[in-house]
């Protein structure tokens, strides 16, 4: 960390963490409630950010501020993430270095807001011109339309992103956006068919409903009234200070076609009306229910025909011969609901990759700065697969900030000619096997015979019995807990970040992910083509009896690959933090704020900073700084500035042992002597 004036004078609170002293929990959560007190809500971990969500507006986002920052180095003024993204971007500019900025936090901590800070602070800085300012258009207007589909209002924020967002920015030679790819990860497709308590649907349901036409409503033969709709919660429906139907307006803009857009609506009200399908039995000749749809009025269409079919029979090809089963009415619902779910996240998933087509860069590209913006580690009382899968996301994306952090520090060594020794990391990085639990439940959900959660979690507890030491199945620095005092249905694992308790109930059944095939060959059969396309397994001359990957398998693969894109980057951290859990201003709470602190791994982030050289200074800014403590080298010296840096070092009788001389830097080990500096500059 290079020490600038800024970070030491007229500071509320330390700008850095690295410089708090003593270092404890306490006076960390002190530092930084001091400083969201007085609106300072960036602090520096090193060159980590760790962003406070003030939920107001602050006058610190202005086009004054984006000028301030501009072009200045990292610690010359207060703590902003403008600096960072500054910092970011010249590098990527200047010194041809990819770049990726990894956004973290809780949810509600305010991750989505700043990576678009981050965007259009670069969008800001980088090229001119009309050619380039479309380019920077398209890229910002990505983020309504996914917003529109992937975010919903939750009891934790009310414009909560539902899914996880990679956005590759690419540059030209000069440093001028080109475009990008934006992936998207695990979108949370239940909530398509039901909300928990106090929560609504996506966005995107209410904005149709509230800002189309009469006219397009009329088309898509959709009420304006949400409560006509059994897949829309009603207890929540209207957000304060959401307003759905200009949202709507502004998600229109991007540029789709015109019959993409109607395609893309038709499938919304498609999954609305699929929530309204209801089904009674109808007893048979057996003694057996089978479902039916409930009358409506007039005969049914082709459409309906076939999807009744589906929703009425089975049918599973075994060994060349196909047998139908009929649906009773639960397993109708269910088929009802596992259509919606998949329909709207393939729409998604088609959406992004429409996105991806209108920013494709056709040009070479030159560099890249990669935009994370993914959920944070979950600990909730009920735990259930999505949470399994968005933790060990998190694992690895710890383990990789870990790794490379290390790595960020030993390159600056080796490029200063610093000895790297004696630098005690003390972090506990298990190496264990990568074969985890996942892989576990992959076998058992492919296994021939009945499959069902308790013989997962009979095979986990086994394997777990047998193997005492059965560490960190899941990644590197987590494990598995045995303990036979927990509810028979669950198992825990302790994440780098805690112990969390999860609930077994659903993990095969979400991880299979299957959708019966006659809902598919429906779906194919559908007069739309963009409902044809998302289902292409349901063509019957391509009947591939392969089954499709597992969800946690693909997940493990697009995590894999994020990682493996990540590593070729150079990292640059923002932790969010969510100050209370009110989704107020000004409020500030502590045991709220130390969990978070705690599962983030900011103690340990700190203690990485301060294990070999807590500072480094370039010599001349330095000498600068503190020639005035020696009379040899003030007020000018006339030497090279290494050597005056040396001079002062001598003369104030610095132990020696307390710092290191680099090529261009002081490396010094311990924050108390720089504060000695400091002291005896004051006098
Ligand atoms: P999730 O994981 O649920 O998507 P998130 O971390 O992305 O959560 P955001 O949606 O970015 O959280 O932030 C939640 C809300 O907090 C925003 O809608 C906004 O009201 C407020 N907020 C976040 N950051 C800022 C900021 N820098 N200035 C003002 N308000 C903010
Ligand atoms: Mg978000």
């Amino acid at each position: 960390m290079e020490v600038k004036t800024s970070l030491l004078d007229n500071m509320i609170g330390v700008g850095d963490m690295v410089l708090l002293e003593p270092l404890s929990e306490d006076s960390f959560l002190e530092n930084l409630k001091k400083r969201f007190d007085h609106n300072e809500i960036y602090t520096y971990i090193g060159s980590v950010v760790i962003s406070m969500n003030p939920y107001r507006s602050l006058p610190i986002f202005t086009p004054e501020k984006v000028e301030e920052y501009r072009n200045r180095n990292f610690y010359e003024l207060s703590p902003h993430i403008y600096a960072l993204a500054d910092e970011a971007y010249r590098s990527l500019r200047d010194q041809d270095k990819d770049q990726c900025i990894l956004i973290t936090g809780e949810s509600g901590a305010g991750k989505t807001e700043a990576s678009k800070l981050v965007m259009s602070y670069v969008a800001a800085v980088c090229g001119k011109g009309q050619e380039v300012n479309k380019v920077k258009e398209q890229l910002l207007q990505s983020n309504p339309v996914l917003e529109a589909f992937g975010n919903a209002k939750t009891v934790r924020n009310d414009n909560s992103s539902r899914f996880g967002k990679y956005m590759d920015i690419e540059f030209d030679f000069k440093g001028d956006p080109l475009g990008g790819v934006i992936s998207n990860y695990l979108l949370e497709k239940s909530r398509v068919v039901k909300q928990p308590r106090g929560e609504r649907n996506f966005h995107v349901f209410y904005q149709l409903l509230s800002g189309a036409s009469d006219d397009t409503l009329k088309k898509l033969k959709l009420h304006r009234d949400f409560s006509k709709y059994n897949y829309l919660s009603l207890d929540s429906a209207i957000v304060n200070g959401l307003d759905d139907a200009a949202n709507f307006r502004t998600v229109r803009i991007v540029g789709f076609m015109e019959d993409e857009v109607q395609s893309v609506l038709e499938l919304v009200a498609a999954v609305l009306k699929l929530g309204n399908i209801e089904f009674k039995p109808e007893s048979r000749c057996n003694g057996t229910d089978e479902s039916r749809i409930k009358d409506k009025n007039g005969e049914p269409t082709d459409e309906e025909s076939v999807l009744e079919r589906a929703f009425s029979y089975r049918t599973v090809e075994a060994k060349m011969e196909k047998v139908s089963t009929t649906l009773n009415v639960a397993q109708a619902y269910y088929a009802r609901d596992a259509l919606a779910k998949n329909l709207y996240s393939r729409l998604f998933s088609w959406l992004v990759t429409r996105i991806n087509e209108s920013i494709k860069v056709t040009k070479t590209r030159h560099k890249v700065m990669g935009v994370l913006d993914i959920y944070g580690f979950e600990i909730f009382e009920d735990n259930s697969f999505e949470q399994f899968i968005i933790n060990y996301c998190n694992e690895k994306l710890q383990q990789i900030f870990i790794e490379l952090t290390l790595h960020e520090e030993q390159e600056e060594y080796i490029r200063e000619g610093i000895e790297w020794t004696n630098i005690d990391m003390n972090l506990h990085l298990l190496s264990n096997n990568q074969n985890g639990i996942l892989a576990m439940l992959d076998e058992e959900c492919l296994r021939p015979g009945t499959v069902t959660d308790e013989t997962f979690l009979d095979k986990l507890n086994t394997i777990c019995a047998e193997h005492q030491h059965f560490e960190s199945r899941l990644s590197k620095n987590s494990k598995f807990l045995n303990d036979h005092s927990l509810p028979h249905n669950c198992f825990r694992i302790q994440h780098y970040a805690g112990k969390v308790l999860y609930r077994v109930e659903g993990f095969v059944d979400k991880n299979n992910d299957l959708l019966y095939r006659d809902l598919s060959q429906a779906m194919y059969k559908a007069n739309h083509s963009l409902i044809k396309q998302l289902f292409p397994e349901g063509n019957p001359s391509k009947v591939n009896l392969k089954r499709p990957p597992t969800a946690g398998f693909q997940f493990k693969a697009s995590v894999g690959t994020l990682m493996k894109n990540l590593q070729t980057k150079n990292p640059n951290y923002i932790r969010c933090i969510k100050p209370n859990d009110k989704k107020a201003s000004h409020i500030f709470t502590e045991s709220l704020v130390r969990h978070q602190v705690r599962y983030l791994g900011l103690m340990e982030n700190v203690r990485v900073r301060r294990a070999g050289y807590a500072f480094r200074q370039a010599y001349e800014p330095c000498l600068e700084r503190y020639k005035m403590l020696c009379k040899r080298t003030w007020p000018h010296w006339r030497g090279p500035e290494r050597e005056g840096v040396e001079v002062l070092m001598t003369d104030l009788q610095v132990p020696a042992d307390e710092f290191s001389y680099g090529r261009s830097k002081i490396f010094i080990r311990n924050p108390r002597t720089l504060f000695f500096l400091e002291e005896r500059r004051r006098q």
